[in-house]
């Protein structure tokens, strides 16, 4: 039981692995290490090029930062020069006019120059308009004369135009101690919008330089909405307020999960000299995208690339193999069923089976030939194994398939069917006499006579056994065959083979005719009884005697007549 089970298994095995399985699998072994090869080229493409984005960032990040800090360094630069002018001028209109004249507002990210006087009163200013305004309100005025140095305001909204602005301040008395004079700049933020513009327009990245409050100063121009807004209001800026306004460290990055669900990694740097900072978030997601869909692309690619290499391996092995193989068993088949014409077409056949069908065409063409060979042979032997080699006659065998075909023959047409049962009269003492061979001549003697009695009345001769022979006569009613009888007799002693041993002096035959209309309760056998009975008849009759049977009919050698039962 279990040994049938495993060999139903097995065979199930063998079928699932057939030829165009093997092949498939054979496609993918080829395939596979390519297909690996690539998968693992492609993700090291895709933590490059992550790297790359992530390094390009950074890099414009930094960017923007140390553009920054020339803007500033720039506008601390235009200050000290104006503290200085103010400081050894002299008088406020004569450093005004001085520092109108020698130091024209040409920088675009300062958008006006202001002397405040110690009260908190612009006193001279680039833009006549300002002159007179009172900003001792301003915190960076006082946080200036306290630090004796640099400071930057954070955002603040102009008090002449009301337009978003950033103040720098430097106090003269940095330079000149009795100086309560401080030299003030509105820093344009449009222009630190625009510095900041090669981190716009990327999807996935947000850029910000917030004041210390968390204000956002400038932006680039696709996020200019965020300007002026605190960096809490700001949905995904805001998880990172706190760590970026309250950290102490210059620069950092840190990485966290949005509200949208985002990963999002945010980079911020302090420009130095301010309390300004400039932070970069990058949406992980967004950035890497743009990489995932080239990525699933090329994955895309590669898996046609596979299915095209498995189909085309499958289309060959059904063209190039399976197709050949099942012409080749188609013909073979033919082939088996007798069809001994059938040939492989090579046309047909791919070259490397050319071979194969030459050799089976080959094969074939000798099979066929072997086959009429076998035939013709077979034939002959058949006919051989019917002829008594003695006589030339049919042997018993012979006759015994002729009688049965006449018979059936005669029954079919309604037709008569006679037969002569010959016997040569006392043969024992001719061989006694003459010797076995010179009895063999005379049967060869005898046969060669009955051959030509036949052909002369349609009849079939043929040896029956020792020195028996016989004549069927088919259509020959039973008055033709006696007259036959008394042919194949008086033909035979016309011979006049010397028989010394016998009373008639030469070899004489006797003839026990029979003759009927085959129906369906005779049979053959019937008719070779009937025949053998009247021979008796006419042995005992005196032997070189005619005799029929069931008639009362007889001849002799004297023309009398006898009759057999
Ligand atoms: P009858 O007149 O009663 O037929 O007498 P018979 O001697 O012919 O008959 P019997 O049956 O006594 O003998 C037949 C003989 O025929 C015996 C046998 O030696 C001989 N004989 C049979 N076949 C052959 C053969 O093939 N060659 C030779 N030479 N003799 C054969
Ligand atoms: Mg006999
Ligand atoms: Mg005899």
């Amino acid at each position: 039981m279990s040994r049938f089970t495993f060999n139903r298994k097995q065979a199930k095995l063998k079928k699932l692995l057939g030829i165009r399985a093997r092949l498939a699998l054979l496609a993918l072994i080829l395939v596979a290490p390519l297909m690996l090869d690539r998968a693992r080229s492609l993700e090291d493409a895709r933590a490059k090029q992550l790297a790359l984005a992530s390094q390009e960032f950074s890099e414009l990040a930094q960017h923007s930062a140390d553009t920054q800090r020339e803007v500033i360094s720039s506008v601390e630069t235009m200050l000290k020069s104006a503290a200085y002018i103010r400081g050894s001028a002299g008088g406020v209109s004569r450093s005004c006019d001085i520092l109108r004249a020698s130091l024209p507002v040409n920088l675009p990210w300062i958008r006006s120059l202001l002397i405040v006087g110690g009260d908190g009163h612009v006193q001279c200013a680039t833009q006549n308009s300002l002159v007179g305004l009172d900003i001792s309100k301003r915190a960076y005025l006082k946080q200036a004369r306290d630090a004796r140095d640099v400071v930057f305001s954070d955002f603040l909204f102009s008090m002449a135009t009301d337009l978003p602005i950033v103040m720098a301040a430097y106090p003269v008395s940095a330079i000149r101690e009795d100086s309560d004079a401080v030299i003030v700049a509105g820093v344009n933020i449009d222009w630190m919008s625009k510095i900041m513009s090669n981190l716009g327009g990327r999807p996935g990245i947000s850029a910000a330089l917030i004041d210390s409050t968390g204000i956002v100063m400038a932006a680039p121009a696709d996020q200019a909405s965020m300007v002026g807004r605190s960096l809490d209001t700001i949905p995904l800026l805001s998880a990172i307020a706190d760590k970026a306004i309250d950290s102490e460290q210059a620069d950092g990055s840190l990485s966290f999960v949005a509200a949208d669900g985002s990963k999002r990694t945010v980079n911020f740097a302090r420009i130095p000299g301010t309390q300004s900072r400039l932070i970069v978030s990058i949406d992980e997601t967004k950035v890497s995208a743009a990489i995932n869909h080239d990525i699933r692309t090329a994955y895309l690619q590669l898996g046609f690339v596979c299915l095209f290499v498995l189909l085309g391996a499958l289309v060959a092995a059904e063209k190039l193999i399976i197709h050949p193989i099942e012409i080749m068993a188609g013909t073979a088949k033919r082939f088996g069923q007798g069809d001994w014409s059938a040939r492989a077409g090579r046309n047909r056949l791919p070259a490397e089976f050319v071979p194969l069908a030459r050799a089976f065409n080959a094969m074939a063409a000798k099979l066929g030939e072997r086959e009429r060979e076998l035939v013709a042979t077979n034939d002959r032997l058949t006919v051989m194994a019917s002829i008594d080699m003695l006589s030339g006659l049919a042997n018993r065998r012979g006759f015994q398939s002729r009688l049965d075909f006449e018979w059936m023959k005669a029954l079919q047409h309604g037709a008569e069917l006679s037969l002569l049962m010959i016997d040569v009269d006392h043969f024992k003492l001719f061989n006694d006499t003459y010797g076995h061979p010179e009895g063999d001549a005379c049967l060869t003697k005898l046969g060669e006579t009955l051959a030509g009695l036949a052909a002369d009345t349609m009849g079939f001769a043929g040896r029956y056994g020792g020195e028996e022979f016989c004549l069927l006569l088919p259509n020959t009613d039973s008055a033709r065959a006696v007259e036959i009888g008394e042919q194949v007799r008086s033909v035979i002693a016309s011979l006049a083979m010397p028989h010394c041993t016998s009373s008639h002096q030469i070899v004489t035959v006797s003839v026990g005719v029979a003759c009927t209309r085959p129906n369906e309760r005779q049979r053959p056998g019937d008719l070779i009884e009937a025949a053998d009975a009247a021979l008796y008849a006419a042995k005992h009759r005196g032997r070189n005697a005619v005799v029929e049977h069931g008639f009362v009919r007889v001849t002799d050698i004297d023309g009398s007549m006898a009759m057999a039962s």
